[in-house]
């Protein structure tokens, strides 16, 4: 049965080729001061750059600029922003770049104003925002974490071995996102099939949670057939733009809280990945993509419905004549299958993991409560080591 909610999301989306554009409609709502904030330097590439300065200019904004914001965004990095921040009193943050980039904006527009150290209390202790915060707005150029839409910001502290993600509420949400699909053509392959599984990942850990009849989960059965299907072509012609688009239209709905609302979610997939992220810094859709197979296999006996569901509404594995154990493992199979099919990596050991982390990850590894079974300590320790083969 659905639990009781509220829903409402506040970013406003500028979607396809022309919507750059919507800058021109968005930046005089804001003061003169603005911080712009991009990664290491793809947006120069590109030339998307010299596109943002010029909308700027033509808004007559004064420009402050954080550049070099890494792939797994650093609290020291964190620091730096506020400073930037501060220095130029900027009334408004645009975030140019990926999921990184985005959250880290979120991060930095909660922080500057912080009295108190902001890992401590966002991240550490995930405390509610009680003071100034300054307006962020996207321009998304990687597919995946939906952070386009969502109040999401995971930042790395690599002193204390902890990657962790702050869920902050509607306040902290992008104004607005634009989102070009074409802008994502020039991502390595790596990058876009490490996204590719982020967005399948966002919609399992809530999909395999709870045995209610929901619509949610209707939802998100459609949303992973629609990726299944597109991220084959993307990987077979990463210009198709008919496929990128589809793909980036689904990563914001897998992640904009649409399709959490009134049912549980499970997320350990995503505290597990995390947790090997602290110690190697590897991608994070790479994580998520080393340690699924391990985990749903040890989570699936106890949510067996789910899982035969899964193999049925969404792999479309003929159940005649199967019992449930072999219809749910079928659905795994293919799923397998899929993730060696579009590239993905499957051992965490490839993304530089070795043997003597295991125990330090597992212990940095947050236990939620939502999913089919509760893990402890030794049980994410035998997922790891199944994740390393
Ligand atoms: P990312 O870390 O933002 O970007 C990965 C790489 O792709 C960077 O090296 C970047 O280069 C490059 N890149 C981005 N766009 C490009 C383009 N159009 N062409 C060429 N290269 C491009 O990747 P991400 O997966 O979007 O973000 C990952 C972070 O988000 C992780 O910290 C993860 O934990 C977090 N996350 C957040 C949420 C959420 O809800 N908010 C959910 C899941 C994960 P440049 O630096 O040079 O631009
Ligand atoms: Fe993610």
């Amino acid at each position: 049965m659905l639990g009781n909610f509220t829903y409402s999301n506040p970013t406003k989306l500028y979607f396809g080729k022309e919507s750059l554009n919507g800058l021109n409609e968005e930046l005089p709502k804001y003061g003169k001061n603005v911080l712009l904030i991009y990664g290491g330097g793809s947006i120069k590439k590109t030339g998307l750059y010299d596109e943002v300065i010029k909308i700027l200019k033509d808004n007559n904004k004064e420009i402050f600029e954080d550049a070099g914001v890494m792939p797994n965004p650093t609290v020291e990095k964190l620091y730096e922003g506020c400073e930037r921040a501060r220095k130029g009193n900027v009334d408004f943050i645009l975030a140019v770049g990926g999921g990184s980039v985005c959250d880290y904006a979120k991060a930095v527009s909660v922080s500057v104003y912080s009295e108190e150290d902001p890992w401590d209390k966002y991240f550490l202790r995930m405390e509610d925002v009680d003071n100034k915060i300054i307006p962020v707005g996207c321009v998304l150029t990687m597919v995946g974490t939906g952070s386009e839409m969502n109040g999401g910001s995971v930042i790395t502290n690599h002193e204390s071995k902890l990657k962790i993600g702050h869920v902050f509420g509607e306040n902290v949400f992008p104004k607005f996102s634009i989102m070009n699909p074409v802008y994502t053509f020039t991502l390595p392959e790596y990058q876009m099939v490490a996204g590719f599984f982020d967005i399948m990942s966002h919609i399992l850990e809530q999909y395999f949670s709870g045995e209610d009849d929901n619509t949610s989960d209707y939802l998100m059965e459609g949303l992973l057939k629609s990726l299944i299907h597109s991220s084959k072509i993307a990987v077979k012609n990463p210009e198709d733009y008919e496929a990128r688009s589809n793909i980036m239209w689904t990563a914001t709905w897998a992640l904009n809280t649409l399709v959490a609302k009134g049912k549980s979610t499970d997320w350990m997939v995503h505290m597990i990945g995390q947790s090997v992220g602290a110690y190697t810094d590897a991608t994070h859709g790479m994580t998520l993509a080393a340690v699924s197979i391990p985990y749903y296999k040890h989570i699936m006996p106890y949510g067996l419905a789910k899982f035969k569901r899964f193999a049925i509404n969404v792999w479309d594995v003929n159940p005649e004549g199967k019992s449930d154990e072999q219809i749910a493992n079928e659905g795994l199979e293919c799923m397998e299958k899929w993730m060696k099919e579009i590239g993905l990596v499957m051992s965490i050991k490839e993304l530089g993991a070795t043997e003597d982390m295991l125990d330090g990850i597992a212990k940095g590894t947050f236990i939620l409560e939502g999913g089919y079974k509760v893990l402890n300590h030794d049980e994410i320790v035998d997922i790891l080591k199944e994740s390393m083969k």
